[in-house]
């Protein structure tokens, strides 16, 4: 055999197990449908921005490990995830915390804050049945219509008293001064981008581009001992099975000749009118700058719809149901009947992965084979 293993996929599961085989000195290769590295965690250069190509990504994790190990890869900037509110014009700061609280009800004390809440809070009696009773009890009614509602019925495509409550249970709610969104030690972009940070994993490794290893299975099975597959599973197995469903969403690009759209990389429209959920503002991830810290004179918008999920779209989220998570539980008890192949990421085992999350099963698995 020419390689000890061929990878399938050049996002963050394939690349960080390429690169500890290839250190395990074992013989790789990398095949990649798209015309391009990083997966899902694609940047594009636009006019000297970086535009995350498949959605926003900011990095997060209290994982020490997988921190250290990545920043050898990219050195990350000091990027704080604070997203703003926008509700008909009324802007809000996330998570929901004093700003917040502030802003709706003119409370100055973390005390007057929590008395408005109490007081909202009572119309919930009993356990929360669904998302809106949830919310309710968690940041009162007022919070609930201007800053959830329609935001969680755009995104889910469903009225708020039919999601389960767990959903916005990992929204922090804090009366403290604090807008950091995510409870993480550690947080940042990679400066320079996703893909030269991807670059630099798969450093001296040979990748082949728009390479569809399902249309070419045979041949490239033949080249190596053992296949990592970071597809679809239920793609490998011919969706033999039925088809996994995924959520989707769809970006709508704009570059604008001004320096200066909104002022923050994520602005939230939570009113149920405005047909998009989010505008990120690319550029401001990196804090407005150019590779060689000058100011970027135009700007990079995205746009972002929730919409159906169709078999043949680009899979994006998969969704973490009954009915969703049985027909995954068959497909794998396939795939562990495989000779010589590793199902793994985001789509090789149908799981909401973090990239931190990511790269820690990557780094597992290349324990445990390598
Ligand atoms: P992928 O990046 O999807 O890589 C799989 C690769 O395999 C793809 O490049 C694909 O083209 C290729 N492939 C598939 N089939 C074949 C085939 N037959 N032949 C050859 N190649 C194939 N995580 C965070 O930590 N923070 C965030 O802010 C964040 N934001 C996100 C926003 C969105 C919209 C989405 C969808 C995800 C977000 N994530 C975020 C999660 C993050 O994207 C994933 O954790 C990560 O990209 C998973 O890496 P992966 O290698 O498993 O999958
Ligand atoms: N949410 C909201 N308003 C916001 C942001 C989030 O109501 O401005 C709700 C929404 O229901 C979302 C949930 O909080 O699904 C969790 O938010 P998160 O940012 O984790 O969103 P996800 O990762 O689901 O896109």
């Amino acid at each position: 055999m020419k390689y000890d293993y061929l990878i399938v996929g050049a996002g963050l599961y394939g690349a960080v197990f390429a690169h500890e085989a290839v250190n395990a000195g074992k013989k790789v290769l990398v095949v990649e449908k798209r015309p391009h590295i990083a997966g899902n965690v694609y940047t594009e250069d636009v006019e000297g921005i970086n535009v995350h190509k498949y959605g926003a990504h900011i990095f997060h994790t209290n994982n020490k490990k997988v921190w250290e190990y990545i920043t050898k890869f990219a050195e990350f900037n000091r990027f704080t995830n604070s997203p703003v509110a926008n509700y008909k014009g009324e802007l809000y700061s996330l998570p929901f915390n004093m700003y917040t609280f502030n802003k709706m009800w003119g409370v100055v004390t973390p005390e007057e804050a929590a008395a408005k809440i109490e007081e909202q809070r009572k119309e919930i009696k009993g356990e929360p049945k669904n998302l809106e009773e949830q919310a309710i009890s968690l940041v009162g009614r007022d919070i609930y219509e201007k800053l959830i509602k329609g935001y969680t019925e755009k995104q889910w495509g469903r009225d708020c008293k039919e999601l389960p409550s767990f959903i916005i249970k990992r929204l922090p709610v804090r009366l403290t001064f604090d807008n950091n969104y995510f409870n993480a030690l550690y947080q940042g972009i990679p400066v320079g981008g996703y893909t030269k940070m991807v670059e630099n994993l798969l450093d001296g490794i040979e990748v082949r581009l728009d390479t569809d290893y399902l249309k070419n299975k045979q041949e490239l099975d033949a080249l190596a001992d053992k296949v990592v597959y970071t597809g679809p599973i239920d793609a490998y197995f011919d969706f033999s099975l039925g088809t996994l469903e995924y959520r989707s969403v769809r970006f709508e690009n704009e570059l604008l000749d001004i320096p200066n759209y909104q002022g923050n990389a994520a602005v939230n429209y939570t009113d149920r009118e405005t047909p998009w959920t989010r505008i990120i503002e690319h550029k401001w991830f990196e804090f407005g700058k150019n590779k060689d810290g000058n100011d970027i004179p135009k700007t990079v918008i995205s746009r972002e719809y929730s919409s159906e999920w169709k078999p043949g779209d680009e899979p994006y989220y998969p969704v973490n149901d009954e009915k969703n998570g049985a027909l995954y539980a068959e497909y794998k008890k396939l795939a562990d009947k495989e000779q010589n192949m590793i199902f793994g990421g985001r789509l090789g085992e149908y799981k909401y992965y973090d990239m931190d999350a990511v790269i820690a099963s990557a780094l597992d698995m290349a324990e445990r084979e390598l």
